[in-house]
């Protein structure tokens, strides 16, 4: 523990982690220390912690990177953080992350971008995002793990991104309760790791089922360590025809063959599937999930939480909203919830959200067809390209930077189980990841089969 707080200090150029919260830290890795002393070693004792800032956690401000929450410091402990702290592991700090989750670049937090640890020629990248702090900060040794959180794409981008591993479980493996919410029906939280073993020992961790969370599973978390035997002959693995874009980058391709390759080399077997909704599942996915973020972004009015605006001489309750939430939420935060009030509204609410709920359907169904026909697990890229320079999208038409998330989004919207593991370099020596989706609840398979890739 205190050789990673004082990493995070030589590493304050990364802008990885927010806060920094020493003394909870030493306290808890004192504790650990009593533990072990004890003869008592829960899975996660002892192991320093990064947390996304979009984790509430007792009495530490939990911003979601977001102005509009300035000063708001929880009463409460997320599900997921109390129980990896009850597994013995030590909290760092709050990790940087896009505003509200929303983002693939870690550039709309208020607290400015995080930074990417790998580097081509001096120039300064993108660590991804959402969870852009998260990964830069395992990557970079300043922490064991993190937790990240994945509605689109938010923890296997980053992981891919920065060489290392990140796991979004099935939708409802993992408590929702005291995360800030994005868009419900597709968030999940998830461990980002240097290695898979490590991502299943933290996922074990970190899911349960919660009553606080009405859609978490009731349904047990197997030991997905033990999960890890390294034999995956006679495993079926499809390759979806539909993930190979035009324009996809050479190396992108020749590191998904390879990949397929190392799965056939270990006694599986490689079939060519096809998942025919999948041109679909961007324009949905960004229906979707801003519907859902207008809604639940809702609550932040200047009464319940944080920032409030100064108000002028004969204002009222609409002009304290107004210049609230004008203040208070960043660019593409404001955008999402235009985007998504309006796609909700009475006149276009057919047209737009019934036809993104259908076209989610057909995506899942898609899936399900192929998992009929005994595919175990499904390899595509993790992102169609390697990360790419801080600031060279500002100018970009906002659509652009949702191209990043196209082999990701689908994922979500079928409530699978997908993971990113390194899967080499670049000519330019950056790293790219392949994502592994697998059946739903079955994350120790998913884990396994990755193991095999990295
Ligand atoms: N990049 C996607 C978005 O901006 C995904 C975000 C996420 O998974 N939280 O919505």
């Amino acid at each position: 523990t205190e050789a990673c707080l004082s990493e995070i200090e030589g590493a304050a150029r990364l802008n990885a982690f927010v806060r920094v919260t020493p003394e909870i830290a030493l306290d808890q890795a004192r504790a650990a220390d009593a533990r072990i002393a004890a003869g008592e070693a829960p899975a996660m004792c002892g192991m320093p912690l990064g947390i996304k800032d979009l984790f509430c956690t007792r009495g530490v401000p939990s911003q979601a990177a977001s102005h509009i929450l300035n000063g708001f410091r929880p009463e409460y402990e997320s599900t997921v953080t109390q129980k990896l702290w009850d597994a013995g592991a030590v909290m760092l700090g709050k990790l940087n992350m896009d505003e509200f989750a929303m983002g693939s670049s870690n550039e709309t937090s208020t607290y400015g971008n995080a930074v990417n640890p790998w580097k081509v020629d001096d120039r300064d990248l993108t660590p991804g995002g959402s969870s852009g702090g998260s990964a830069a900060a395992v990557a970079a040794d300043l922490c064991l793990a993190a937790t990240g959180t994945d509605t689109g794409g938010s923890i296997r981008q980053p992981a891919a991104f920065t060489g290392i591993v990140g796991i979004k479980p099935t939708y409802g493996r993992v408590s929702r309760w005291g995360i800030v919410a994005f868009a419900s029906s597709l968030d999940q939280a998830g461990p980002m790791t240097r290695t898979v073993r490590d991502a299943a020992i933290m996922l074990g961790a970190m899911a349960g089922h919660d009553p606080k969370d009405s859609t978490s599973a009731d349904i047990p978390v197997p030991d997905f360590e033990a999960a890890l035997t390294g034999d995956i002959r006679g495993k079926t693995i499809g390759i979806p025809s539909e993930y190979r874009m035009a324009g996809m980058p050479a190396e992108i391709e020749a590191l998904w063959s390879r990949g397929a390759e190392m799965l056939k080399d270990a006694g599986a077997r490689i079939v060519d599937i096809s998942l025919p909704h999948t041109r679909y599942a961007l324009p949905a996915y960004y229906v979707i999930a801003p519907a859902e973020a207008s809604s639940n972004l809702a609550r932040y009015d200047g009464v319940r939480y944080g920032h409030r605006a100064k108000l002028a001489e004969g204002d009222g309750i609409v002009q304290m909203y107004e210049k609230t939430r004008a203040e208070g939420f960043g660019k593409e935060v404001q955008r999402r919830v235009m985007i998504g009030t309006y796609v909700l509204s009475a006149g276009f609410y057919d047209a737009y959200y019934n036809r993104a709920r259908k076209v989610r359907a057909l995506i899942k169904r898609d899936f399900d067809e192929v998992f009929a026909q005994g595919v175990d697990a499904i390899l595509t890229p993790a992102t169609p390209s390697a990360a790419f320079g801080l600031g060279e999208m500002q100018d970009a038409d906002p659509v652009e930077m949702y191209l990043n998330d196209v082999f990701t989004v689908t994922v979500n919207l079928a409530g699978l189980p997908g993971i990113a593991v390194p899967a080499g370099l670049d000519a330019q020596g950056l790293p790219l990841g392949l994502q592994l989706i697998g059946r739903p609840w079955e994350e120790g398979d998913l884990l396994n089969t990755a193991q095999v890739l990295e």
